[in-house]
């Protein structure tokens, strides 16, 4: 019987596009590994999707002016494209939206609470009266009860780093509106984690995970809980029981939920609707559960327990491999701060291939690691081209020119012969230990040192010394049947990383066949065919230039840099003014809602502006600098208490500030919500 894995990579977050930084911790190694165990001949099941409930969500959304369901949907498709990009192998990517997801998550809500885990509490929790609802913890902004600090956030404060619950802020205020909170009983829902403590010990105990993964879950067993699971919101899992309209599942329950959910949508799809019992109730099979470091508490100790208390016999992980975070050039991922990587522009220029090398190559397994475009150069040109690219067209084009394209027979070894074939051998072996232990780096270094072996063995052989001596006939068969018999072998290991470039060679080789539906153990065992003719070799990787790399870097930084544009003749500056001037200014960020030009006007722009406390109809003379239409969304500085006034008879109730007369450019506030006074 072949083994069976389930295989999960983490539900990514429908809130925002992903990065580099997360593929190469919590995907990559999963794609490389459902590939790997494929080949092995295992049952593999690949399962994915994006986490779509939340608050996080609600807020951006309101943000960003859109309902939630319209903001998921934005990232589900961006995100499930992103991974089409990278060749990604999943055999489903649902979402916590799918119909089947709300049915799941509330029969283990119900099982835990039949099994006596849930107890119902009654609890005061920060209401607004102004919005007639409770507001979550990062609706929430207040004065820091450790520092003072005045404006905290509802779960902790970014001047000290305290951590508390929102309901212990002074002054707790709604972020969206500015309006005052007090305190309203509100009933929820709590699961009883600490009755769990012993169970997860024994099993943690017996488990020979990675060592950071064990002392994390230990440590959060040690200290378990009763835990809120829900919450006052209408974007989530409703809770299944009669009168508690208004009341969602949090997040972290429901999202690991989702594998679950997404293994029956796959079950569905195919028409085999119970097929996906056959991997969770499966105590044979090996669940795995890729993850980022930040997860392991979910996927080792919540969702085990949530697992432990259901009467469905579903199974716990069979290994959960965290990697750590991978950074570029030094710092984290940041689009709102310009330290991020054109995606678009990137997979113009380089292939998928190239990416998925260099994020295996260099994988966050043990500690952190971060992209720099100078290493991305560096190993695809050292590496990809110059070792593995270099050494499979050399032995193509000399077959091709001299032994009429077809693969040589070997008739006898000597000892350099005997050597590489062993080399050969042994890093197969290793490869499948590397790939069978979760281990992409190593593997590609695998790679890497057989793809030089053979480079040397060719150099140490000198096949075109031995092509001009017609009795040294049989050696020249000998050399490039063992170099041809390497790059099979190169293939296999190529495979689960560069999964496409691995298909092309095995082409090349002559082969017809398809790499991804062969056996690993077979191809290894089987020599590459006496006279097979292989294919019109071909560059496999392009030479990455050095004015490139050095355009990409500065378009990072320039990202990063203040635009630095010197005027020829600045103005002088005004007469002086005091304080108390200053203070007369209230300024506001306001979220621009719509924006039209005045008819008649060039210049004029009628805006739509929520300052917070009201939406402003705003004049500003911008029409010429900017597009319209490029303003909606945007959040600007607002003088929220200019005298109204009329401009070509329309009213403007503000003015927004802006750079420069000429040449115009607009302050965005990234994060701070409308109504945030700037002083
Ligand atoms: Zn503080």
């Amino acid at each position: 019987m072949p083994e069976k894995y389930l295989i999960t990579s983490a539900l990514p977050y429908a809130n925002g596009p992903l990065h580099f930084g997360h593929i190469a911790g919590a995907y990559l190694p999963g794609d490389c590994f459902a590939r790997f165990q494929r080949l092995k001949g295992s049952d593999v099941l690949f399962i994915c999707g994006s986490d779509e409930y939340g608050v996080a969500i609600t807020m951006s959304s309101d943000l960003a002016g859109r309902t939630p369901k319209q903001q998921v949907d934005i990232f589900h498709e961006i995100n499930k494209n992103f991974f089409k990009q990278l060749n990604f192998s999943f055999d489903n990517y649902s979402r916590t939206t799918w119909s089947g997801h709300i049915p799941t998550v509330q029969d283990f809500f119900l099982d835990l609470k039949d099994n006596g885990y849930i107890e119902e509490k009654t609890e005061n929790h920060l209401f607004s009266v102004k919005e007639n609802k409770f507001l979550a913890d990062r609706y929430v902004i207040g004065t820091c009860p450790k520092c003072g600090f005045d404006k905290a956030r509802g779960d902790e404060c970014p001047k000290c780093a305290a951590s508390y619950e929102a309901t212990d802020l002074k002054n707790p205020k709604s972020k969206l509106t500015g309006s005052d909170l007090i305190l309203k009983p509100s009933n929820h829902w709590y699961l009883r984690f600490d009755k769990f403590k012993e169970k997860l010990s024994d099993w943690i105990d017996k488990k020979n995970w990675k060592k950071n993964v064990i002392n994390l879950a230990k440590e959060y067993i040690k200290d378990l809980k009763p835990r809120a699971i829900t919450r006052d919101s209408d974007w989530g899992v409703p809770l299944p029981l009669k009168g508690c309209e208004g009341k969602v599942l949090y997040v972290w329950f429901d999202a690991p939920i989702g594998y679950i959910s997404s293994t029956k949508e796959w079950a569905e799809k195919r028409g085999t609707p119970n097929a996906w019992k056959d991997y969770w109730l499966d105590p044979t099979t090996k669940l795995i559960h890729f993850i980022g470091k930040d997860n392991i508490p979910f996927h080792t100790v919540f969702f085990p327990a949530m697992i432990m208390g259901q009467n469905v016999p579903y199974i716990l992980p069979y290994d959960v491999p965290a990697n750590e975070f991978f950074l570029l050039e030094g710092r984290q991922f940041s689009k709102s701060d310009g330290w991020y990587i054109d995606l678009e522009d990137f997979f113009k220029r380089y292939s998928t291939d190239q990416i998925r090398y260099y994020l295996g190559s260099n994988a966050p397994e043990t500690a952190d690691s971060e992209f720099t475009w100078k290493d991305f150069q560096a190993r695809c040109n050292a590496e990809l081209l110059g070792k593995l690219g270099n050494f499979i067209n050399r032995t193509l084009v000399f077959t091709k020119n001299n032994l009429e394209g077809k693969i040589p027979e070997i008739k006898s070894y000597d000892g350099d012969d005997k050597n590489f074939l062993s080399q050969m051998k042994e890093a197969i072996q290793k490869a499948d230990d590397a790939y069978s232990n979760f281990q992409v780096r190593k593997a590609s270094q695998i790679l890497m040192e057989l793809a030089q072996a053979a480079n040397v063995y060719f150099d140490i052989k000198k096949p075109w010394v031995l092509v001009k001596d017609p009795s040294r006939k049989e050696e020249l068969h000998t050399v490039l049947g063992c170099c041809l018999e390497c790059i099979k072998h190169l293939v296999l290991i190529a495979y689960p990383i560069i999964p496409s470039t691995a298909e092309e060679i095995w082409h090349l080789l002559g082969y017809n066949s398809k790499l991804e539906q062969l056996n690993w153990d077979k191809i290894k065992d089987t020599p590459v065919p006496f006279n097979q003719k292989i294919n019109e070799p071909k560059i496999l990787f392009r030479k990455i230039e050095d004015e490139e790399i050095a355009e990409q870097i500065a378009k990072l930084k320039k990202g990063l840099a203040p635009k630095d544009k010197k005027n020829d003749k600045v103005d002088s500056l005004k007469e002086q003014i005091s304080f108390d001037d200053i203070e007369k200014l209230d300024l506001r960020v306001g979220q621009i809602l719509s924006a039209e030009k005045i008819e008649k006007s060039k210049k004029l722009l009628k805006l739509k502006v929520d300052i917070g406390l009201e939406e402003r109809q705003i004049v500003a003379g911008i029409g010429e600098f900017v597009q319209a239409e490029s303003l909606v969304g945007k959040k600007v500085i607002v003088v929220a208490n200019l005298k109204p006034a009329k401009l070509m008879g329309t009213e403007s109730q503000g003015m927004i500030l802006v750079a420069g007369d000429k040449e115009i450019e607009i302050p965005y506030i990234k994060e701070l919500p409308p109504g945030s006074i700037v002083s």
